[in-house]
């Protein structure tokens, strides 16, 4: 059995959940395995049904309400529980940071090897696998040789496809002993940040700002491109620094990883760890006053001029300029 770690918000599986099965179910036919899924919360009952389209037999449904928040070493403790009971082949978890952080617990808990944001495996008795390194920057081929095998699913990697024929799904009520010390780490509250709820990850079109943009107030010409193209802003870690964009809003390594259709770069050199973030866009525009700027030779499209003319010029030209 493969085994698939299912995030969900109020039972809708998200985005790298579903790109984490569609690389667990190729796992389980080439391994001739079945597939199931584990899932955390009073919310996870309605899955049986959105996750038989991607093929899965079974759902471990951990219905603890304690797990309604995320609370890694919980999460960890339960799949831990979990893979005594049921022993799977593998463990597939989404290329998330609590996807990844999660699967490092179970690997400390259960003394195992895990194999993050993998980007093709082999499967047979020792599997042979490709994964990011460094950001994305480098590919490293690696063995993974441990009973079960753990591994993310490199995110945005593996378009989310459904089975060709759907899986009846067994929903099964799975009570691990969790002590209140396995609750230690835990989100208490979520703010939402991005007003216009176009995540970064999932925009289209995405505006970034880094330290040419020159301060807080002048990201508003980005504001408004943005909008009218239906996207969203985000901005480089030294625009993040500076104190003018939230830490939400930075593209980059350490930061978040875009793959909008058109990323527009306004006043960002294009450093490596910058360029890690956005390489998943498919079209690049960069607006730089510096023909030499490393963004330049990275960009689809490139404008050397002051963002401060051409933004407002864009603006005009899609008819939203002030
Ligand atoms: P700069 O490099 O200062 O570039 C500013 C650009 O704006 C220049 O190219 C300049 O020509 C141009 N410019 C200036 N004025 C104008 C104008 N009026 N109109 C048009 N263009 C103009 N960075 C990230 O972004 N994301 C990360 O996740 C990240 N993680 C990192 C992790 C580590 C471990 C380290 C060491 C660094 C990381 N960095 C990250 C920082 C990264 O190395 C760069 O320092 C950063 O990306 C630079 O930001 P920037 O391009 O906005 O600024």
């Amino acid at each position: 059995m493969i085994l698939s770690l299912v995030e969900h918000a109020g039972g809708s599986p998200e985005e790298p959940s579903l790109e984490a099965l569609t690389l667990a179910r190729e796992l389980s036919t080439a391994a001739d395995a079945t597939l199931a899924a584990v899932a955390f919360g009073t919310e996870s009952a309605a899955l049986g049904d959105k996750l038989g389209d991607y093929g899965v037999e079974t759902v471990h449904r951990v219905a603890d309400e304690r797990l309604d928040t995320y609370a890694p070493e919980a999460r960890a403790e339960s799949v831990a529980q979990l893979l005594n009971a049921t022993d799977p082949e593998a463990v597939v978890a989404p290329g998330t940071d609590r996807g990844q952080e999660v699967l490092a617990h179970v690997g400390a808990r259960c003394d195992l090897p895990m194999a993050a944001n993998c980007l093709d495996v082999e499967v047979g008795e020792v599997y042979e696998l490709s994964r990011q390194r460094w950001g994305g920057s480098l590919v490293e081929h690696a063995r993974l040789d441990s009973d079960p095998k753990l591994l993310t699913a490199a995110a945005h990697e593996f378009s989310p496809e459904t089975a060709t024929a759907a899986a009846e799904t067994a929903v099964k009520s799975f009570e691990p002993s969790l002590e209140e010390s396995a609750f230690r780490v835990r989100v208490d509250r979520v703010e939402e940040s991005n007003e216009t709820g176009v995540s970064l990850g999932e925009a289209r079109v995405v505006v970034g700002g880094g330290r040419g943009v020159g301060g807080p107030e002048d990201y508003d010409k980005l504001e408004t491109l943005a909008d009218s193209l239906s996207g969203t802003v985000g901005a480089s870690r030294a625009a993040v620094n500076e104190g003018w964009r939230p830490h939400d809003d930075q593209i980059g390594q350490t930061g978040a990883k875009i793959s909008p259709d058109l990323y527009v770069a306004c006043g960002i050199s294009g450093a490596v760890q910058h360029m890690v973030g956005c390489k998943g866009a498919d079209n690049i525009l960069a607006i730089n006053t510096d023909p030499e700027a490393a963004i330049m030779q990275k960009a689809d499209y490139a404008v050397v001029g002051d963002l401060h003319e051409v933004v407002p010029e864009l603006n005009d030209a899609l008819g939203d300029g002030d």
